[in-house]
């Protein structure tokens, strides 16, 4: 018999984050942990969004106990994900319960996530997000991230911003020379900010300025125009908020270079590893992002790393605090705290 426990947990961000669509100093977080009778607990985590089904927590909070209540089948990560997703259980939502479900599991057969997923060990450097910012406080958030040394190797510079192409170029050109000077990799993503005109325009700049891809560079809905962009595309093209599930790569298959997962978009483990198999089947790169999350699901991503090709797992790093310990950031890399870590671990405080 299993047991369930949900609950919200505010978590407050060290810089507020902004981005094409808005600015955001905190949120609040869906936690679930199902326990086994035998002590075993696995965590699980949901950022409430909009687009994932629950626009805040009182209605992730609601969908949650509503799925508890109907008595879900907990026998396997997989089964409850398939069914879940079925009954239209909200994305973010069914990410916590799958989280859970694979931490519990991981914590049952004594092994660490990955392994219990068959998968290499975490490895991969992460990119670390700036957000929508002016030149002059980028050149300073620069100079706060990297005040203890080189411990990120990647920027993800957030474009796109509602003032135009002129204030992105303002922003990266605040960023480039630190980041050339530094052997810091850049990135972009303009979170579905930009025209088809304003991103062929950026994309030739920035292929000139050593960025090594942009993301989502049109709006979710515009898939049919990548194809404008992609032909004789600078850089690299991943989808973020165009690609949700597996289901829908098929159709921008043949325009992009990659696409972003999250955790959140896809419902957790079990659809990220749909999107994974799905992704290589079409010879795509993948890159797995994240929302405003904690150690917790930034951990369940992390298990994930070994077989994907760019990383983008930093939310937990911007928390005063992050509630949970079972993560470390080493050589740019988010590891799992020791080699014999279990699940992922995370605990609450
Ligand atoms: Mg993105």
């Amino acid at each position: 018999m299993f047991k369930t426990n949900i609950k919200s947990i505010y978590l407050e961000k060290r810089f507020p984050l902004r981005i094409s669509r808005g600015i955001r100093a905190g949120s609040s977080n869906l936690f679930v942990e199902i326990s086994d009778e035998n002590e075993n607990t696995g965590f699980g985590e949901g950022a409430p969004g909009g687009s994932e089904g629950a626009a805040d927590i009182e209605t992730a909070i609601q969908i949650a106990q509503d799925h508890i209540a109907q008595n879900p089948k907990f026998t396997h990560p997989v089964s409850h994900y398939r069914t879940s997703l079925e009954n239209g259980l909200a994305p973010c939502v069914l990410a916590a319960f799958d989280i859970a479900l694979w931490d519990l599991l991981a914590k049952q057969a004594k092994l660490p996530l990955h392994r219990l997923l068959g998968l290499p060990a975490p490895n991969g450097i992460t990119s670390m997000t700036i957000g929508i910012m002016t030149a002059e406080e980028a050149s300073e958030r620069v100079q706060i991230l990297f005040e203890k040394g080189r411990i990120f190797h990647a920027l993800k510079i957030k474009l796109g911003s509602p003032e135009g192409i002129e204030a992105d170029q303002d922003m990266y050109n605040a960023i480039y020379p630190f980041a050339k000077n530094n052997n810091i990799s850049l990135r972009v993503d303009a979170n579905g900010g930009w025209s088809v005109s304003d991103a062929k325009k950026m994309m030739l700049w920035l292929a000139e300025r050593n960025c090594d891809y942009v993301e989502q560079p049109l709006v979710e809905g515009d898939e049919h125009r990548l194809e404008e962009l992609f032909q004789k595309r600078p850089l690299p093209i991943y989808v973020d908020e165009s690609c949700r599930f597996a289901s829908q790569i098929k159709t921008y298959a043949h325009c992009v270079d990659g696409v972003n997962l999250k955790l959140m978009k896809c419902g957790g483990i079990t659809g990220a590893l749909e999107i994974l198999n799905t992704a290589r089947a079409y010879k795509l790169k993948t890159m797995i992002g994240c929302m405003s999350e904690s150690s917790i699901s930034i951990g369940a991503g992390a298990a994930l790393t070994g077989i994907i090709d760019h990383i983008d797992l930093d939310s937990h790093l911007n928390l005063k605090p992050d509630i949970a310990t079972g993560l470390q950031l080493k050589n740019g890399m988010i590891l799992p705290l020791t080699e014999n870590h279990i699940g992922h671990g995370s605990i609450l405080k």
